[in-house]
């Protein structure tokens, strides 16, 4: 079974044939022949038989009278039969009593003188003749025996003729068995081991276009047209995933282009660049104003030499809000246009005139789609493609991907223009800051000079103490005041400073117990108006590698903020060394922060408390948060309303690698 299995198509087939024809005929064959054969032995031994019967008959007077040559003439007479190679008459006794032979017998068929006279007739077989027996008997009195010796000459050639035509037979089988077989093959395997060659070629290749030839009406046609079938099938899918692998490479390289970068007419001209790659000939982005003037912002087109055509159409040919151009006409319906089949007709119709007909038919336009740019429900743009193969034309699909692609380039556009809106925010913001930092600096350094001189210059007012007392306490109020605005400045300053990148550290060995003494001895008035008093924790100096003048500025603002929103409670002030680094911890007893404004306190101009309660920009936690961060340490908090807050600072000591900046 497994041999059988292994064998080829051809193999099998011979295989069937043989077993089940030329072995069977040839069985039967050989059958018939023995048959026949054996009918021909039969006929032989009844003819000669008869013969020898009817011979005895007469013989047996000869035996009864002694008569040897009436014998002797009797059995020449059968001699002259083909077959009789001899006739012998015996007595009773079984003694040869006359003979005849013929005289071209053989040295070998001697004639026995002596024989034991069988009882009934009989029948010996040898190589080559067959010996019949036959008793004389007349009127019930056995006289003697009669043999004849029959050559089976004539049977041996009629076998031999069997043989030959057996043997021809069979040659005649085998051959038609094979022709049969080979037939079979040419009609059955050959066609298979074609469609295998065939599917062993298109996967090598890979080429889907193939085609098996399927011209018969059986089952091979049948398998023929089947695997054809699957073909197509696969070589659509395949289109169809080359298609789609098209799209998505070309729908991801724009997105790509336009998300590189905010520089839309960069950008733009890289996305019409990577469109007429592949999907278009040539195409042209459009932007529309308020005024509705149509601006050609970006062109391109597959073909350096037509680049040129392009370019002169994209300078000449001013479009018009009104104009019949496919793109005019796409901004005024907000709707995709397209234009399957460009002929003369379709041309003049979407032109502005006849120089302009030149220009789109050097260009070769064949086919055009426009699609509309559109953002938040409005259009402000189009994008035109065309294409110049002259067998390649736009369809439903392509204005889907027109689609596609216009709908990621306004986004792209619209987040370009709401980049450049707020970088211009920024600018504008951070210029009027500068602006008006330095402008109120001015004054503000007049007014703190003025104040110092004035006190200087007070006069003396005799046995008037009040008066000059109240005098000096104006000039004092005047003070803080500049004091508190020229610390407004200088928040407004550093956050610009920040923004810009531009506050350097510049570090020093610093004791954080004596900046913490320092501010806190600048707070006395203020604690003491406030009613708040300090309890200060910090036995030992606690050195680190800091910017001084920025930690002061950290020291302060917490501590303006304790005074602030903890107003008539005491504050304690910690400094401590912890883990190698140093913390600071400022905790009051003032009202406190809820928990979801706990992190947004420290991001620029927020804050927990309404103006009308307590002034302040929102500024003094982000910046000291940055100061802190460009030390490497970090600033948390917590509080419960109306229990007071806890800020903790933790500052590495070691000097940083590099000096920081904001
Ligand atoms: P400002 O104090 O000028 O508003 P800050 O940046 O210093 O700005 O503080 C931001 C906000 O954090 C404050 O408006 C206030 O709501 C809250 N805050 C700061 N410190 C405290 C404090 N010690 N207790 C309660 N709230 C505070």
């Amino acid at each position: 079974m497994t041999i059988l299995r292994a064998l080829s198509i051809r193999g099998k087939l011979l295989a069937i044939l043989f077993v089940g024809v030329a072995m069977p005929m040839s069985t039967g064959l050989a059958w018939i022949t023995l048959q026949e054969v054996r009918a021909l032995r039969r006929e032989l031994v009844t003819t000669n038989s008869l013969l020898a019967y009817v011979a005895g008959q007469y013989s047996a007077a000869e035996l009864a009278f002694d008569n040897k040559e009436e014998s002797e003439e009797t059995l020449r007479a059968l001699t002259r039969l083909d077959q009789v190679v001899f006739a012998a008459l015996y007595d009773s006794q079984g003694q040869l009593f006359s003979s005849y032979r013929k005289p071209s017998l053989a040295p070998g068929d001697t004639i026995p003188g002596q024989i034991a006279p069988p009882l009934e007739p009989n029948v010996e077989d040898a190589a080559d003749h067959i010996d019949i027996y036959q008793p004389v008997v007349y009127n019930d009195v056995r006289y003697g025996t009669i043999q004849l010796r029959v050559s089976t000459d004539s049977l041996q050639d009629r076998i031999k003729a069997y043989r030959w035509s057996v043997s021809l037979a069979a040659l005649g089988l085998i051959a038609f068995v094979v022709g049969f077989a080979f037939a079979l093959e040419l009609t059955i395997t050959r066609p298979l081991l074609s469609l295998a060659e065939l599917a062993r070629r298109i996967t090598k290749r890979e080429d889907y276009s193939v085609r098996a030839t399927a011209s018969r009406g059986d089952e091979i046609g049948t398998l023929s047209e089947a695997f054809n079938a699957m073909l197509s099938e696969i070589e659509k899918r395949q289109h169809e995933a080359r298609e789609a692998a098209r799209i998505q490479h070309l729908l991801a390289s724009v997105s790509g282009a336009l998300a590189e970068s905010l520089d839309y007419p960069l950008t733009l001209s890289r996305v019409v660049r990577l469109l007429v790659q592949s999907f278009a000939d040539f195409c042209v982005i459009d932007l529309v104003d308020e005024e509705r003037r149509i601006h050609r912002v970006a062109a391109a087109h597959a073909d350096p030499e037509k680049e040129g055509v392009l370019r002169e159409l994209y300078e000449c040919i001013k479009p018009t809000w009104d104009s019949p151009l496919p793109a005019a006409q796409v901004l005024r319906s907000g709707e995709p246009l397209l234009l399957p089949e460009v002929t003369d007709a379709v041309a003049q119709a979407h032109v502005l005139g006849a120089e302009h007909l030149r220009l789109i038919q050097r260009l070769g336009t064949r086919s055009v789609i426009a699609v509309p740019l559109v953002s938040h429900g409005k259009i402000f743009g189009a994008l035109t493609l065309a294409c110049a193969h002259p067998t390649r034309r736009y369809g439903p699909e392509d204005v889907n991907l027109a689609q596609e692609l216009a709908r990621r380039c306004a986004i792209a556009l619209e987040n370009a223009r709401l980049y450049r809106e707020a970088q211009e925010g920024i600018r504008i913001r951070e210029e009027f800051l500068s602006v008006a930092a330095h402008e109120l600096r001015t004054p503000l350094t007049a007014l703190h000079l003025t104040t110092q001189r004035l006190q200087r210059l007070a006069p003396p007012v005799p046995g008037g103490g009040g008066e000059a007392n109240r005098f000096t306490a104006l000039i004092h109020a005047v003070e803080q005041q500049g004091k508190r605005l020229a610390n407004l400045v200088g928040s407004l300053l550093d956050v610009a400073r920040i923004d810009a990148g531009k506050l350097v550290l510049e570090p020093e060995e610093v004791d954080l117990v004596e900046v913490v003494r320092k501010v806190v001895d600048q707070f006395s008035d203020e604690l003491l108006k406030a009613g708040c008093t300090v309890r200060l924790a910090a036995e030992h100096p606690l050195i680190g590698w800091w910017d001084s003048s920025r930690l002061e500025q950290v020291v302060t603002n917490l501590l303006s903020n304790a005074l602030k929103y903890g107003a008539g409670k005491p504050i304690d002030v910690t400094v401590e060394a912890f883990n190698g680094a140093a913390r600071l911890i400022v905790h009051d007893h003032g009202i406190g922060i809820t928990e979801e404004d706990k992190e947004r306190i420290f991001a620029r101009f927020e804050r927990a408390v309404s103006v009308r309660h307590y002034g302040g920009l929102g500024l003094g936690l982000y910046i000291t948060r940055q100061i802190i961060s460009a030390h490497g340490g970090t600033i948390r908090v917590s509080s419960q309303p109306a229990a007071g807050a806890t800020f903790t600072v933790e500052l590495p000591r070691g000097p940083r690698e590099q000096a920081p900046s904001l």
